[in-house]
């Protein structure tokens, strides 16, 4: 069932606290943690508590969960100290754009220049 945990999904399994994870936020409905294989000195990722595949799925069914997201991600800019130089959210989605984990994840990435446009 849509937002249910999945057996095979590794952020479930980082939410249930089955995979150990670098938590540096947690809220009701959201956690945060660092990525494993950083792209910049800050690069947290802010996911839903329920599964989602993705952005737009989690925003169609649940868009209060989805301003958490945003919402922790902003708070997350601050306490790292990356929000006044400029800070980039993240959402691959797809296999096109990169996308590699089928649980919506916003990657909050700051602390060095950021190029536009992306690769
Ligand atoms: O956008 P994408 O799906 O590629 O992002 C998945 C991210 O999850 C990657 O940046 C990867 O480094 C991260 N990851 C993690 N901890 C894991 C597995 C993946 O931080 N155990």
């Amino acid at each position: 069932m849509a937002g249910e945990p999945q057996a095979d999904c590794l952020f479930c399994k980082i939410v249930d606290g089955k995979i150990p994870a670098t938590i540096v936020r947690e809220s009701e409905t959201t956690v945060a943690f660092r990525d494993i294989n950083p792209q910049a000195p800050t690069h947290v990722l802010v996911i839903p508590k329920a599964h989602y595949p993705d952005a737009a799925s989690l925003a169609a069914a649940e868009p209060a969960i989805a301003a958490d997201v945003l919402r922790e991600a902003g708070q997350i800019a601050a306490d790292e100290g990356i929000a006044d130089h400029g800070y980039r959210i993240v959402f691959n989605t797809g296999a096109g754009a990169g996308q590699t984990v089928w649980h919506a994840h916003a990657h909050v990435l700051g602390g060095r220049g950021l190029q536009w446009p992306p690769g």
